[in-house]
């Protein structure tokens, strides 16, 4: 069935959906994305996206392609046209289309492309199993903490885990582990919750901050700094964290299993504790 989309101001059937081969995001992923997940029907920590995406347009120098309220209103829109009631909303802002160049054009619009998908996100069968990852060094940009386009080494990530019959990789950089291909990442070790600091190295999660959030709350010792792959292999438990997955469980890394080789406790009640709280304050 064809989904509804939003292309630069309409809302039109997917097959008819069109943006210009001069477009900057196409030519030099010159674009910026978010990823907010749906259940019930309703925006799960939209506001975060939405700060985090000023953010990621200001160190840019892009201009927003609409205002915040305007914004809201497309989710919702996309979010009711399409019936989703649990999966994703796809935002992605790119420069626009202008002649190839380098250098930023001056006085172009930028694109705003939107498109909904439905999955179930809650029940997944890696919730129970936990997922297995391996190891890779971190090849990307030094400017992690903008969400860009720029995907290719994350993709490339995962078709190398796939390839060892893991779920994801965990990159690593200079010895320590920065993040997921596409989540945070975290260790257990003696009730201690901890992972790396934010920089320009990672992604700011949204769900980091908030799970990071609930996790205080619930008594539970938080350490920000770099962790080795020894210490994953040593560690308790080890989960990741991201708007689609949430919190899951990881039991694996290169071979090694971790703990006890399923979900560990800390995970499952963090998963819990962020769900419950997030369909709360959904929007
Ligand atoms: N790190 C990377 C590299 C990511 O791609 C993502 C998800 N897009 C995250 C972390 C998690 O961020 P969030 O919780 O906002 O989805």
């Amino acid at each position: 069935m064809s989904r509804t989309v939003y292309v630069n101001g309409e809302y039109v059937a997917e097959e008819d959906a069109k943006i210009s081969v001069f477009d900057r995001g196409f030519l030099m992923a010159d674009g910026v994305y978010e990823v907010t997940s749906v259940l019930d029907g309703k925006l799960i920590d939209f506001e975060g996206h939405q700060v985090r995406l000023n953010r990621s347009l200001n160190e840019l120098e892009m201009d927003a392609p609409v205002s915040d309220d305007d914004l809201l209103e497309i989710h919702r829109k996309l979010v009711e046209l399409n019936d989703v009631t649990e999966g994703l909303v796809y935002l992605q802002v790119t420069r626009g289309a202008a002649d190839r160049d380098f250098a930023y054009p001056k006085g172009v619009a930028p694109s705003l492309v939107m498109f909904t998908q439905s999955k179930n996100v809650v029940n997944s069968p890696a919730v129970s199993t936990g997922i297995k990852v391996i190891s890779i060094d971190d090849l990307r940009w030094g400017r992690r903490d903008i969400k860009t386009v720029q995907l290719l080494y994350p993709a490339m990530g995962k078709m190398m885990a796939k390839a060892a019959g893991c779920d994801d990789a965990w990159m690593v950089e200079d010895g320590f582990v920065t993040e997921g291909t596409s989540n945070n990442a975290y260790i257990v070790k003696d009730g201690k919750i901890i992972t790396r600091q934010l920089s320009n190295d990672i992604l700011s999660g949204i769900t980091r901050a908030a799970v990071l959030r609930f996790a205080v709350e619930a008594q539970m010792e938080v350490v920000e700094r770099p962790f080795t792959i020894d210490e994953v292999k040593d560690a308790d438990e080890a989960f990741i964290t991201s708007a689609t997955t949430f919190v899951q469980g990881v039991v694996e890394m290169d071979g090694v299993a971790i703990g006890t080789g399923k979900p560990g406790e800390i995970a499952l009640r963090l998963r819990e504790i962020y769900l419950d709280e997030s369909r709360k304050k959904a929007i």
